[in-house]
């Protein structure tokens, strides 16, 4: 693995992982093929998993689950950093393969690793600090009561296909933190590394099943919901979807947190610092392909530097090297599926017919590379001319599309960015520290970013506002949505009954 190149990897070890081994699936009927983007080649096999695999996987869970939460979170703390420090050692080796199935470039995926592995050590660092809201509550008499924080028993995780072993992380590293145990589905577009995960928290110590992997797409997931055993459903991918989770887990009265869409706003004024607003309205749109639920896809300018502005993005734009994502000096690699690709350049497409103007890319792009052929490439592209009601400014593209609008105040632009049923990011760059913060305050979102974009510490919530979810990852109050609070009452006289 270590030299392994685009083109040459081939996955045949079983994707599954319960009672602490991969698990091969019980029949192949229903088997897909998985390919690798950047060359349009087979990687593997995705078999999803059935009723009696899905709850072989829950009760594997729950045995792990009855051993780990009576654990102290010191000692949770100790195999999750294990965990966290064998990813940081393995960094390389996941992230290629993290490229290979996903397609963006190994700069980013390294990046991507990285963040997973401080997610764990982060939570690892909260466990052992983990209390009841009020110690000890006196009442009257002698008598008192104090609270408990306990876990939930066995959540599920169902991860979208854009950040694949780094979702698996931000869902895991809370949950077992808190006690849980956790099954997790990834798409069944990216199988291949959420079982890596499973493997290094098997080897740093975590009892057997605790952290399980199922294969599997809508059927899976839907069996995964409806199980009685399962206590919360953390999902992320986009909205239809979610709601479908919602409405499941609702049956059983289960927690829900969902990660969902966005189609966020980017505010310039003209008293940014343009030459760091141009990059961040590059960071913005075109991480992952453009792939990424918090991207800042409408950008509004205001109508002064348009021009600057432009030209500017336009020519860095122009300048991204796109090609193999395994190469150091790709910054762009390809989008994770054909349909997906065709998707994204019909949205380009419509917004030509609807006014829009291509001022850069927008076409399918056929790097030299002959191994790269059948790949699923696109050239960045940047939409001028763009306005509220048109298809690629109300939809969430989740391609490499950037649509620019002018604005000329301040209380015109909020009441547009805010015209939306997503809120998931928003982002503002202005010198003026006043605005800044009223701009923040205004806009209907789960995060502002203030002069830069896209940068997600995990010590700081991420979730959405409106339809792009509620509940939240990373960060302290995440802590919440993993875990639940125990009133014990203490008689410390006689009862006094009324009957
Ligand atoms: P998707 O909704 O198609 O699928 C997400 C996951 O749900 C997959 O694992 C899929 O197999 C599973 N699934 C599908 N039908 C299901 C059902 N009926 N019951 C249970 N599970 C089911 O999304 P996607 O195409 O994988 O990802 C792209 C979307 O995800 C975009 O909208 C993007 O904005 C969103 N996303 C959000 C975040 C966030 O943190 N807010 C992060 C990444 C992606």
């Amino acid at each position: 693995m270590p030299g392994a190149s685009t083109g040459t990897v081939v996955v045949t070890d079983p994707l599954n992982f319960w009672g602490g081994k991969r698990v091969k699936p019980r029949e192949e009927k229903n088997a897909e093929p998985v390919f690798e983007p950047a060359t349009g080649r087979v990687l593997c096999q995705m078999i999803p998993c059935g009723a009696e695999e899905v709850d072989e996987a829950i009760k594997s869970a729950h045995t792990a689950y009855l051993k780990w939460s009576k654990m102290a979170g010191m000692e949770r703390a100790r195999v999750m950093l294990e965990a966290a420090r064998i990813i940081r050692e393995r960094r390389e080796k996941i992230a290629k393969l993290e490229v290979i199935n996903n397609g963006k470039s190994i700069t980013e995926a390294l990046v991507d690793i990285d963040i997973a592995w401080q997610c764990i050590e982060y939570y690892a660092g909260l466990a052992g600090t983990l209390s009841g809201e009020c110690q000890h509550i006196q009442l009257p008499g002698g008598t008192f009561a104090y609270t408990r924080r306990e876990p939930l028993g066995v959540c599920v995780g169902i991860g979208a296909w854009n950040y694949p072993f780094q979702i698996a992380s931000w869902k895991s590293a809370p949950a077992l933190a808190c006690g849980n145990a956790m099954v997790f589905k990834p798409s069944p577009m990216t199988p291949v590394t959420a079982v890596i995960l499973a493997e290094i928290y098997k080897e740093a110590g975590v009892p057997d099943g605790l952290f399980c992997v199922v294969q599997g797409g809508a059927e899976t997931g839907t069996l995964l919901c409806h199980h009685p055993m399962v206590a919360k459903v953390s999902f992320t991918g986009s909205v239809p979807t979610g709601k479908k989770v919602m409405e499941m887990s609702s049956k059983g009265v289960k927690q829900v947190t969902l990660e969902l869409g966005g189609k966020s706003p980017l505010i310039i004024f003209k008293d940014c610092e343009l030459e760091n607003a141009v990059k961040g309205a590059l960071m913005a749109n075109f991480l992952t392909q453009g792939q990424v639920c918090c991207n800042g896809t409408r950008v509004y300018v205001q109508r002064e530097i348009m021009p600057q502005f432009l030209e500017e993005v336009v020519k860095r734009t122009k300048a991204i090297p796109v090609g193999d994502p395994l190469l150091d000096g790709t910054r762009m690699g390809a989008l994770i599926s054909k349909p997906q690709l065709e998707k994204v350049l019909g949205f380009v497409s419509q917004a030509k017919k609807e006014g829009g103007r291509v001022l850069c890319g927008g076409e399918p792009f056929v790097p030299s590379d002959p191994k790269l052929k059948g790949g699923y490439f696109m050239s960045p592209c940047v939409l001028d001319n763009c306005r509220d009601d048109m298809t690629c400014v109300k939809e969430e593209i989740f391609g490499p599309v950037m649509s620019v609008m002018p604005f000329d105040t301040e209380e015109e632009v909020i009441r547009r960015a805010n015209n939306t049923t997503f809120g998931l990011a928003s982002g503002v760059f202005t010198r003026d520290i006043s605005r800044a913060h009223r701009v923040a305050e205004n806009l209907e979102a789960g995060t502002c970013f203030i002069n830069n974009y896209n940068i997600s510490p995990v010590e700081v919530p991420f979730g959405g506002y409106k339809m792009s979810g509620f509940g939240r990852e990373n960060g302290q109050v995440t802590i919440e949505y993993y875990s639940q609070l125990k009133t014990v009452v203490v008689e410390m006289g006689d009862v006094e009954s009324l009957f």
